[in-house]
């Protein structure tokens, strides 16, 4: 098949997730002179921390810039969640290791903990306020990319089970047909306590029940500067100015020069997904029985799973780190979609689109406050389970609700000497990280 015939007519270039739960301004009002909290980014970082703000009697308002609710980050991922396995996945290992070397042995338990109990926290925030986002708890599996990296997941397992009871286990390369039809991999882990969702759709519900418990939300509201004024915040917004007690600034991946201090610890990576046409059940079925997620070890990875309806691949990754057209980087991604499962060599894709994670120079999420700005931010591409609960935590902290302080909160947030949020170097770093997989499948 031709690179060019890989475009189902009708190609978009927008989520696939959006053609169930459009971005929309319904609900917006108009921003108010004053408010209790002023919540920057309507992501489920913001939303979330509405939502327990208002449940807890706080006046909250999210301030979104965009001119509808629902274009960030939060609608455009591949909704696989997780209970923090991949906490501070950094260049020097997998999961509590590396924690451990940076935080300690009780912090990183703490953390570990912590990331497990938010993983809970979103199954029965899904139940509680009935968001039908499609979950389904299928359970992940992390592929080996080269035998060395199945050894080192293997290394990891007693303590990343011990630290967040997730039924986590290694799987060995001649039993791997059981989780995925492919022999890309060599062997691999498996973590139970995991899931996939329909990320647009959990968004949605986040922002209804925010609203339904008394929160107030608005668009085409970008905030432009925050200033200091008494005990409390001038908050000055394209749709003017608003007295706030608090700040709240949710902005992840999207965080801009108005929010410099936060931006220069940022680092804005683009992902992207790209949907397969709809492929018989039983095809899909056989490529992945148990439907799992699937995400890999390679340090440019990819994710991928079975859709909810079972007819489609979604496949995600670093397709580009040039910020590619859409058309491009859905053809990487089909190339790289065939290298795990060349039967779908002659699937077409329908969808393909990007979305800025953010990553941060620690690869830990960062939570506290800075200059009296309360933040949560930092995915490292991780976030739906993750910027769901630190919303969560930061409404509870504002609203002092909380039963103890977050394990995240006031970690150092580190930046890099010159770096003022612009990722300049991410072409070169990612075709290196790419050169290192490549190296590696060479060498194994
Ligand atoms: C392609 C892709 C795939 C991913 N896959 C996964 C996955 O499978 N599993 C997983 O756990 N995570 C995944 N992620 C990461 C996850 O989606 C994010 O971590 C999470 O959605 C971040 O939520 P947030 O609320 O922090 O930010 P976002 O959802 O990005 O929202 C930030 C919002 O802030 C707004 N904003 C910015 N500046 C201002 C301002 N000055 N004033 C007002 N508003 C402002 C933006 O417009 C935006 O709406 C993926 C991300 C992408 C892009």
């Amino acid at each position: 098949m031709t690179s060019a015939s890989i475009f189902a007519d009708g190609f978009k270039t927008t989520p696939w997730w959006w053609e169930w739960a459009p971005p929309t301004a319904e609900g917006a009002v108009p921003v108010p002179k004053e408010t209790e909290v002023a919540i920057i980014g309507s992501g489920y970082g913001g939303l979330s921390c509405a939502l327990e703000l208002a449940r807890s009697g706080v006046q909250a308002h999210v301030f979104e810039a965009d001119a509808v609710f629902g274009t960030g980050a939060s609608t455009r991922n591949g909704g696989g969640v997780s209970p923090g396995t991949n906490l501070g996945k950094g260049r020097a290992g997998y999961g509590k290791s590396t924690l451990e070397a940076r935080l300690g042995p009780e912090h990183a338990k703490a953390m570990l903990a912590e990331a497990a109990e938010s993983f809970g926290h979103l199954e029965e925030l899904i139940r509680r306020e009935n968001i039908d986002c499609h979950y389904w708890p299928t359970g992940r599996f992390v592929g080996a990319a080269v035998p060395r990296h199945y050894d080192r997941l293997a290394k990891s397992v007693g303590k990343l089970q011990s630290g967040t009871n997730a039924g986590v286990s290694m799987l060995p390369r001649e039993r791997q047909h059981e989780q995925i039809k492919s022999d890309r991999f060599h062997g691999g882990m498996l973590v139970e306590r995991s899931g996939r969702l329909h990320p647009a759709l959990l968004h949605k519900g986040i922002r209804d029940a925010a609203r339904r418990a008394g929160a107030t939300m608005s668009v085409n509201a970008k905030v432009t500067a925050v200033e200091r004024q008494g005990a409390g915040f001038i908050v000055r917004t394209a749709a003017g100015d608003v007295r706030a007690k608090e700040v709240v600034a949710t902005t992840n991946g999207y965080t801009g020069p108005e929010l410099g201090w936060f931006r220069r610890r940022l680092v804005p990576v683009r992902s992207y997904i790209i949907a397969t046409e709809e492929l018989s059940e039983d095809q899909v079925r056989a490529l992945i029985p148990n439907g799992r997620t699937i995400a890999d070890t390679k340090r440019v990875l990819s994710y991928f799973g079975q859709s909810q309806d079972r007819r489609r691949i979604l496949y995600g990754g670093r397709a580009s780190f040039a910020g590619d057209t859409p058309e491009n980087t859905a053809r990487i991604l089909h190339g790289m979609m065939t290298e795990v499962f060349p039967e779908l060599g002659s699937a077409r894709i329908t969808h393909g689109w990007t979305g800025y994670v953010a990553f941060t120079f620690d690869a830990l999420p960062h939570f506290g406050q800075h200059d009296g700005i309360h933040y949560a931010m930092g995915c490292n591409g991780s976030g739906v389970v993750t910027m769901t609960w630190l919303g969560t935590q930061l409404g509870r902290k504002i609203a002092r609700t909380q039963n103890r302080p977050s394990a995240f909160d006031g970690v150092a947030f580190p930046t890099r000497p010159f770096y003022t949020g612009n990722p300049w170097f991410l072409p070169i770093v990612g075709e290196w990280y790419r050169f290192r997989d490549r190296l590696d499948r060479w060498l194994a």
